[in-house]
């Protein structure tokens, strides 16, 4: 299927197309956004859309949910997306392949945290923004259990834990500002009773910082370690004399 132009301009940030919100994932009404491949801010070409799933309406077979293939036009690369028709508002999307902000090298990652931060990242996907950042600060907790000290570990709730690290200095000067923004929108995502529901913009912001975090303290040392050292030049031996 030849690759549909986008009605209006291409330009993610033009404000005069009330569609295109570069806010938000890209779908097949909104073909715009973060890419979940390059991360980048993108336009995308709609490459196919074929119906995953009918209903019978008065003996009127129609189409109520989508499979739509969306091609990134700074990388490249596809993402999938599954969309729902819903009658008054037509098609929306449900989720998205690859998930966005996926861990892409998780080689030096403890599976609890990559578990942690993978799972609020799913949530993001389905536009479950409590329950993401909930999970991302169940990420930070994972590390703090990880990288504390006893004392830290043994702290009867995650803020006595960080100001432990602090006290500890277990970790850079930075971390505890990270530490206590994670901890205090992760909590009102999880005490709905309390706090405003989290925005997803919110989660997605929050999901860039503790990623940020795990890179910053597995993902960048792992590849240190394996980096590859300078090589000396090997000693020529002086030309013998006749
Ligand atoms: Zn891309």
């Amino acid at each position: 299927m030849a690759e549909q132009v986008l009605a209006g301009s291409t330009d993610p940030t033009d404000e005069d197309d009330e569609t295109l919100n570069p806010d938000t994932l890209p779908s097949s009404y909104d073909p715009s956004g973060q890419c979940p491949r390059c991360e980048r801010v993108s336009n995308f070409g709609v490459m196919a859309t074929d119906d995953i799933e009918w209903r019978t309406d008065f003996g009127r077979k129609q189409a109520v949910q989508q499979c739509v293939r969306l091609r990134c036009h700074g990388c490249g690369n596809e993402t999938v997306v599954i969309e729902q028709y819903r009658s008054g508002d037509g098609w929306s999307p449900l989720l998205w392949f690859p998930k966005p902000g996926h861990l892409s090298d998780t080689t030096d990652v403890p599976d609890a945290i990559a578990g942690a931060f993978d799972e609020g990242a799913r949530c993001i996907s389905v536009e479950a923004s409590n329950a993401a950042v909930a999970m991302f600060r169940n990420a930070l907790a994972q590390i703090v259990q990880d990288k504390g000290s006893e004392d830290a570990k043994k702290a009867k709730t995650l803020n006595d834990a960080v100001k432990q690290m602090v006290v500890d200095r277990t970790l850079h000067d930075g971390f505890k500002k990270f530490a206590d923004h994670v901890r205090t929108v992760g909590n009102a995502g999880a005490h709905q009773e309390t706090w405003a529901e989290v925005p997803i913009e919110q989660a997605q912001e929050l999901r860039e910082f503790v990623k940020h975090l795990i890179d910053t303290l597995y993902v960048q040392p792992g590849r240190l370690d394996r980096a590859i050292p300078p090589k000396k030049r090997s000693t020529q031996p002086a030309p013998s004399s006749p």
